[in-house]
């Protein structure tokens, strides 16, 4: 079976993000960017099922501007076979995305997507679930353990409860969660060898796909500064204070 692997170019989780001055977005000039944390995540997943003998091929794919072949090239140096990067250099919205990734995933026929629960860039979480809605496959979300076994996917799924534990028919659609694996970091000959597997780059248009955005970002602003804590020498101070304050009665 072939595995799709959706991945995003984002802001790299260690840069603290600068809102532009007329609050329209994120700065992102000379900005350190990365892919998101939680596709490593997708891509690692993929090669352990391939490694396991479940999957046969793995295909990365990205919506996003030239430089996310960068993106991609990470992808196929951790171990991913070949990447299609829908370039575009507009900000594509969720549903452009899984409008996008359903145009692949028929296309491809890929009896499993991994993908992240979501982009630390906008935060949406929408984008896996979308994918399953629009080809109507299962979908397992927030993934922290996947078994494959035959037709079947095994998910287990963190939720506010605990684990949930579901079992779907492939091709699924499973998006993953921080503690379903460490991703490996690529070697240096893997890195050299990524350089020549195939990544083929496509528009938009030639999959039939409107991504003009239907929202409108109004505005963009830092969160308020945290104010500094105040230090209590005991605890009947630190209740009188609570008190005071109106948190206690
Ligand atoms: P989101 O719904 O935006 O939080 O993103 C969830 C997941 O969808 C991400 O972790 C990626 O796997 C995938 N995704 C979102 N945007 C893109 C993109 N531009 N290119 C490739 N994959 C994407």
């Amino acid at each position: 079976m072939k595995i799709l692997v959706p991945v995003k170019r984002v802001i790299d989780y260690n840069v603290r993000p600068r809102v532009k001055a007329d609050g329209s977005g994120v700065d992102l000039a000379n900005v350190k960017m990365s892919m998101n944390p939680f596709d490593e995540i997708a891509v690692e997943e993929a090669i352990r099922l391939k490694e396991k003998g479940h999957a046969s091929e793995i295909v990365a794919v990205s919506i996003g501007p030239a430089k996310a072949q960068e993106t991609l090239r990470t992808a196929l140096a951790m171990g991913a076979d070949r990447a299609i990067l829908i370039e575009t250099e507009e900000a594509v919205e969720p549903l452009g995305v899984a409008k996008l990734l359903k145009a692949v995933f028929d296309e491809e026929q890929p009896g499993l997507v991994v993908m992240g629960k979501q982009a630390i860039d906008d935060d949406s979480n929408q984008t896996g679930q979308m994918l399953a809605a629009l080809t109507g496959r299962p979908q397992g979300t927030f993934a922290s353990k996947v078994e494959v076994d035959g037709e079947r996917v095994t998910v287990t799924r963190e939720v506010d409860a605990g684990l949930e534990t579901v079992r779907l028919t492939l091709p699924a659609i499973v998006t993953t969660d921080l503690r379903l694996n460490e991703p490996r970091y690529a070697s240096l000959p893997n890195i050299m060898k990524a350089k020549s597997k195939p990544l083929v780059v496509k528009s938009a248009a030639e999959y039939g796909v409107d991504i003009t955005p239907r929202l409108k970002v109004l505005n963009v602003a830092e969160p308020p500064v945290r104010q500094a804590g105040v230090k209590v020498d005991s605890v009947d101070e630190l209740v009188s204070k609570l008190k005071t304050l109106g948190v206690v009665a």
